[in-house]
């Protein structure tokens, strides 16, 4: 994601623009990816020089900075894990080997994790991101994140992430955040989730 001269590009889509309609369809793909992401990298890529971030990773910059910077490149972060984790629509996926068994271990069964999961999205307040993820033990929690805020923040490994921004949803759902969030099980690639793991 890095180039050699410090700044930042957009991640590779692993599937076509159209591959996860109806979930999210091309012409929210084109805004989302291809303008909002594209934002957020451009003003983090004008912000660093002189910020004392040059040169450093992008996990780290999360980590570390606060105000404009620690935005942007929030919004990179969580977008570049957000993009990477789906799969063309038409073949859903389940977790399996040790992360299921952790999800299974820390919420009951995998449909018990689905419900909650769900709800934390729906009921996140304005704008952000929920997320799956691990402590250093392995062990799994939901968490709730505003804005642009990740899990690596409270020293935890980001795993699954829903954005509940209305940019992520409204061209194809419009005010049914819930539906929407219903839906995305059916794209999630969990090869990709339990790579996290
Ligand atoms: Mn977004």
């Amino acid at each position: 994601m890095a180039t050699s001269n410090n700044t930042f590009t957009a991640v590779a889509l692993p599937y076509a623009q159209d591959a996860l309609a109806p979930v999210i369809s091309a012409e929210t793909i084109a805004f989302h990816y291809g303008k909002h992401l594209q934002a957020y990298i451009n003003n983090l890529n004008a912000a660093l020089p002189g910020s004392g971030f040059e040169g450093k990773t992008l996990e780290e910059i999360v980590k570390n900075a606060e105000g404009g910077i620690f935005n942007n490149a929030g919004q990179v972060l969580n977008h570049t894990l957000y993009f990477t984790q789906f799969k063309p629509h038409g073949a859903e996926s389940a977790p399996s080997g040790a992360l299921a068994a952790a999800i299974d271990r820390d919420f009951g069964s995998f449909q018990n994790f689905k419900e909650e999961f769900q709800k934390k999205g729906a009921s996140l307040f304005g704008s952000g991101w929920v997320w799956l993820a691990s402590d250093e033990q392995g062990r799994l929690q939901i968490t709730q994140e505003t804005n642009a805020g990740n899990p690596v923040r409270r020293g935890l490994k980001p795993l699954l992430t829903f954005d509940v921004w209305e940019h992520a949803y409204y061209l194809d759902w419009q005010n049914r955040r819930p539906d929407h969030l219903a839906s995305l099980w059916q794209i999630v690639d969990w090869e990709v989730i339990e790579n996290r793991y």
